[in-house]
């Protein structure tokens, strides 16, 4: 049987125009497939504007929340407009849409009158976005004259309580996924699922994290043993760099699972970072298109790719990350100071992203989230309180605003040169290279710099080792 489950982004549905387009690419592949699943995200900007709504709405600035409810109805109506005209179809999608607005406004009004929102609450409202706008797909792509039925993946894909990061329970979300979807996908029907979307076994929405909708199509790929898993988006597949920031960044052909897994690790946005651990798993093929270019090959990401070892095959960015230092002469001397001091780190939920080469043996450099970093710094001095009255530990501090870039390829660490070469790139422009990344992974060198220097780094570096190299 094959089977394929094609996720389309946010920009991919992000106006009738580009929904219209995901209609003609799904159309053109329905002969060729035995089963097809679509999964797709909010329309652009629209779960941004959710997350905004709940924010406004803890401020009390309810003019403001409304206003934005506003939009978010007149989106999802003037693209219902454009794209469906059967009587029916736009009267049973006007009734969702306002009971999904109406959901809305109550939502803010009770954060409004609580004042703060929880990460389950968050969750339930940021769901809104992929839950209008799967109705709105499934329909424009039956007035295409396909069978499409518009499915909420809370009713397929089961997770633990992990609120806006939630992790899927691998043998009860097969279950449902066989037991909703195959009967469909038996009957020649076209699923359309909503990306990012999930529920505990109780039935309490979640998600599965900023831009999961690639991890859903994962897992549903899992779930029903896809032959293939492809994700659409506006960009002609997984590049060198960043092209936003890198004008000549390159579409790379063929990547392998490990360097794809590092890359999204190391902050390209283009696939979420969990996405490959179901792909790996069952070893599925995974190709990234163009929506706005179809005929365009993409990236096909499999288990063993062509690149060269020690070759860098791209560069990722993580941002908005600040650098803690513990430092004191008197650490040496005691044993369990990094052990203690990570403890610390885990207790406040904060996940290191990287634990840095020590200037000297007196300190213990770590990188995490800036947002993350006020709550460490308390957890790590009541942890180190004795230690810090004896002058063990002079102090714990964090320079902010710090970026990490990282080079992935195969066979990077064990390569001679390829660091030397990324240092020597950004010495050449006199970028400083605040730290290193300690013991990285085969695929990868992470290296930090401040803020201002990021977009050269990467520029240069792109240049010295991709486009040179
Ligand atoms: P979607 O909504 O389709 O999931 P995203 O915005 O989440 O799209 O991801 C696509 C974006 O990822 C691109 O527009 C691009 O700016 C960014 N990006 C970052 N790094 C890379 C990379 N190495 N290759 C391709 N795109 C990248
Ligand atoms: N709509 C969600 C987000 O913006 C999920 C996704 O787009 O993949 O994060
Ligand atoms: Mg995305």
């Amino acid at each position: 049987m094959s089977t394929l489950i094609m996720k389309f982004g946010g920009t991919s549905v992000g106006s009738a125009g580009a929904i219209a387009q995901v209609c003609g690419i799904v159309k053109s592949y329905n002969q060729d497939w035995e089963q097809l699943v679509v999964v797709v995200s909010a329309m652009r900007g629209v779960t941004d504007t959710l997350i905004r709504c709940a924010e406004l709405a803890v401020q009390g600035d309810e003019a403001e929340y409304n206003s934005l409810i506003e939009q978010l109805n007149s989106i999802h109506y003037e693209a219902m407009n454009e794209l469906v005209s059967d009587d029916i179809e736009l009267k049973r999608l006007s009734v969702q849409f306002d009971q999904y607005i109406s959901e809305l406004s109550a939502y803010c009004r009770s954060i409004h009158v609580l004042g703060e929102v929880t990460a389950r609450g968050m969750d339930t409202i940021t769901s809104l976005g992929e839950r209008m706008n799967a109705p709105l797909v499934a329909a424009a792509l039956r007035e295409q004259g396909l069978a499409a039925q518009a499915i909420d993946a809370a009713r397929l894909i089961v997770t633990d309580d992990s609120f806006q990061n939630a992790n899927p329970l691998q043998g009860a979300t097969r279950d449902k996924v066989n037991e909703i979807l195959l009967p469909l996908l038996n009957e020649g029907e076209i699923p359309v699922v909503t990306g990012f979307v999930a529920a505990t076994q109780d039935g309490i929405l979640t998600t599965l994290g900023r831009g999961g909708s690639d991890y859903t199509a994962a897992i549903l790929g899992d779930s029903l043993d896809a032959s293939e898993v492809w994700t659409w988006t506006d960009v002609d597949g997984v590049m060198t760099a960043d092209p936003r920031i890198v004008a000549n960044a390159r579409v790379i052909p063929e990547l392998s699972f490990n360097e794809v897994s590092e890359l999204a690790y190391f902050g390209a946005k283009v696939l979420h970072p969990k996405t490959l651990r179901p792909i790996i798993e069952r070893d599925i093929p995974l190709w990234v298109k163009n929506t706005f270019n179809p005929e365009s090959t993409g990236t096909k990401v499999i288990r063993s790719s062509p690149s060269v070892e020690g070759k860098v095959t791209a560069i990722s960015t993580i941002r908005d990350l600040s650098l803690v230092t513990v430092e004191g002469r008197g650490m040496l001397g005691i044993p369990g100071i990094a052990a203690r001091t990570f403890a610390a780190v885990a207790r406040q939920g904060a996940s290191v992203l990287m634990i840095s080469q020590a200037s000297s043996e007196q300190s213990i450099c770590f990188v995490i989230p800036t947002r993350t970093v006020a709550g460490v710094i308390k957890s790590i001095e009541s942890e180190m309180e004795l230690e810090l009255s004896r002058r063990n530990i002079d102090r714990i501090w964090a320079q902010p605003e710090i970026v990490i870039v990282t080079a992935v390829g195969a066979g990077m660490r064990t390569t001679p040169g390829i660091a030397g070469r990324i240092f020597s790139a950004l010495g050449e422009t006199r970028i400083n290279v605040i730290a290193i990344a300690q013991g990285s992974s085969e695929y990868s060198i992470s290296i930090v710099v401040a803020e201002g220097d990021a977009d050269d780094a990467m520029r240069q570096i792109h240049q010295e080792v991709i486009l040179n190299g």
